[in-house]
C-alpha cells in the first residue's frame, strides 16, 4: 500500500473518477467471452474485468504499476466488445482513456516512429524515396533481420509495395452551402486516399455537397497512448479546422479515428460516410459484379461508428456480389492502433486467426473499412501468399457506381 490520501493528490481528481468508472463493474465476467486477449492467454488480468479491477487498485495506489502488472493494461486493444456486451453499462472506453493517461506512455511505445507516421508529408515523401530505391523488393528481407518485436520490423512489413494513393486535395466549402467535410487523418491520408475519393464520388452521385479538411492526425494514437498533453493538442486542431470548415456534419472513412473526433467535437455530427449513403444514396445504381468477397469488419466500425449494417445493406446492393461477413469470433484482427508496433507478436496470433476464418469463406477479395486493419491483414495476406485483393469497401462500391469512369478492378 502506498501514497497520501486520495482527496489530496495533485491527480485526486482524475483517479477518483476512474475508481468511480471502476466501481460500476458488478464483476459478472459477462465481458469475458468477447474478449480477444482473453481468448488469447486465458488469463484474468487479460481480461476487461481483470483490467478494471487493475485500473481501480492503481488509482486507489493499493499497488504499483510495475512492469508486470501494467502489461495486462498495455495489451488491451480497445475494441471495445466488453463495453458494448456489458449489463452494468461500464464505460470501459473512458476507463481505459483514463487509465493509461494515469500511467503514462507504455515503456515499448514506439514513439519516434509514431510520430513519424502522424506526419502525413513527411510519410508520403519516404514512401516515395522508398519507391526510388525499389524499397518494395527488399523491405521485407530487411524487416525479417531485425528481432521479432521489433516495432520498426512491424511497419516494414505492413508498408504496401505500391506507391502511395494520389493525394486528396484539400476543398474549402462552398460558400453559403453548409455541407459535409471530410477528414482525412494521417496515415489514411496517404494510404486511403483512394477510399477517401470514392466516399467523395458516391457522396456527390447520392447529391451531398463535400469538402476536404487538411491532412492531420486526429490524435487518437496519443490518447489511447496516455500522451495527454499531446491529444489535447491534436483536439485543439481538429476544432480549429472544423470551425473554419463551415460544414455541418464532418466524416471519416476510417472507423477508428471517429471516437477521437466525436471527442474532440462535443455536439457535432461525426459520422462514417457508409451511413449516410445507405440511408440517402437510394438513387445510387450499381454495376453487377460476380464475385465472393470476404467482409472484415473492424472493432471501431461495429463499437464505435455502428456502421456495419450500413455497410452489408450498400454492398448487397451490388448486383452478383457475394457479400460474407467474417465469422465471430475473431473478435479483432490484432492491429488495434499502435498495438500491432508494440506487440506484433501478439497482434500476428489475433491477425492469423482472422485469416483463418477469412479463408474458410474462399473469398477472391477482403474488404475491411480500417486502414490499419487493411495494411495489417495485407501482411498476412502477403506472407501467406493468399492472393486476395484487398480494398477499402467504399473503393469497390465507387468503382461499380453506374456512369463511374474508376476502372473496375481485376481480382
Ligand atoms: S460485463 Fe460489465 S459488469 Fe460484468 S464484469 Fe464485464 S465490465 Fe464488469
Ligand atoms: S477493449 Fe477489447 S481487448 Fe480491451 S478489455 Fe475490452 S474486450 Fe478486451
Amino acid at each position: 500500500m502506498t501514497g497520501m490520501p486520495l482527496e489530496k493528490s495533485p491527480t485526486g481528481a482524475a483517479h477518483g473518477r476512474l475508481i468511480e468508472l471502476a466501481d460500476q463493474c458488478v464483476q459478472c465476467g459477462l465481458c469475458l467471452p468477447v474478449c480477444p486477449t482473453y481468448a488469447l492467454d486465458r488469463n484474468e488480468a487479460e481480461s476487461p474485468r481483470g483490467r478494471i479491477a487493475l485500473a481501480a487498485a492503481l488509482a486507489r495506489g493499493q499497488v504499483d504499476p510495475g512492469a508486470g502488472l501494467r502489461e495486462h493494461l498495455d495489451h488491451c486493444l480497445g475494441c471495445l466488445n466488453c463495453e458494448k456486451a456489458c449489463p452494468a453499462n461500464v464505460q470501459y472506453a473512458e476507463l481505459l482513456i483514463a487509465t493509461r493517461a494515469m500511467l503514462g506512455p507504455a515503456p515499448q511505445r514506439p514513439r519516434r516512429l509514431l510520430q513519424l507516421i502522424r506526419r502525413p508529408g513527411l510519410m508520403r515523401g519516404l514512401r516515395r524515396v522508398g519507391g526510388w530505391l525499389a524499397m518494395p523488393r527488399w523491405k521485407n528481407r530487411l524487416a525479417r533481420r531485425l528481432p521479432p518485436g521489433s516495432a520498426w520490423r512491424a511497419a516494414l512489413l505492413i508498408m504496401p509495395a505500391g506507391a502511395p494513393d494520389t493525394r486528396v486535395k484539400t476543398i474549402d466549402a462552398a460558400r453559403g452551402q453548409p455541407g459535409l467535410a471530410l477528414f482525412p487523418g494521417c496515415v489514411a491520408s496517404v494510404e486511403d486516399a483512394l477510399a477517401q475519393q470514392a466516399a467523395i464520388s458516391l457522396l456527390q452521385a447520392a447529391g451531398f455537397q463535400v469538402s476536404v479538411l487538411p491532412a492531420f492526425c486526429c490524435g487518437a494514437m496519443e490518447l489511447h497512448g496516455g500522451e495527454t498533453d499531446a491529444a489535447e493538442r491534436a483536439a485543439q486542431r481538429v476544432r480549429a479546422a472544423w470551425a473554419a470548415s463551415g460544414a455541418s456534419q464532418l466524416l471519416s472513412v476510417t472507423p477508428g479515428c471517429l471516437g477521437t473526433l466525436r471527442r474532440a467535437l462535443p455536439g457535432v455530427r461525426v459520422l462514417d460516410p457508409l451511413e449516410l449513403l445507405a440511408n440517402h444514396g437510394h438513387a445510387l445504381r450499381f454495376r453487377p459484379l460476380a464475385e465472393r468477397v470476404a467482409v472484415h469488419l473492424p472493432c471501431t466500425q461495429i463499437n464505435v461508428a455502428r456502421s456495419d449494417g450500413a455497410l452489408l445493406q450498400l454492398l448487397r446492393r451490388v448486383p452478383g456480389l457475394q457479400v460474407m461477413p467474417l465469422p465471430r469470433p475473431p473478435h479483432c484482427c490484432g492491429a488495434a492502433g499502435s498495438h500491432l508496433l508494440e506487440f506484433p507478436e501478439r497482434a500476428a496470433q489475433l491477425r492469423d486467426e482472422t485469416l483463418r476464418q477469412a479463408a474458410s469463406l474462399a473469398p477472391q477479395r477482403l474488404l475491411s473499412s480500417n486502414i490499419g486493419c487493411r495494411l495489417h491483414l495485407a501482411a498476412g495476406i502477403e506472407a501467406q501468399g493468399l492472393g486476395w485483393l484487398q480494398q477499402h469497401p467504399l473503393t469497390l462500391l465507387a468503382r461499380q457506381l453506374e456512369h463511374s469512369d474508376l476502372p473496375q478492378d481485376r481480382p
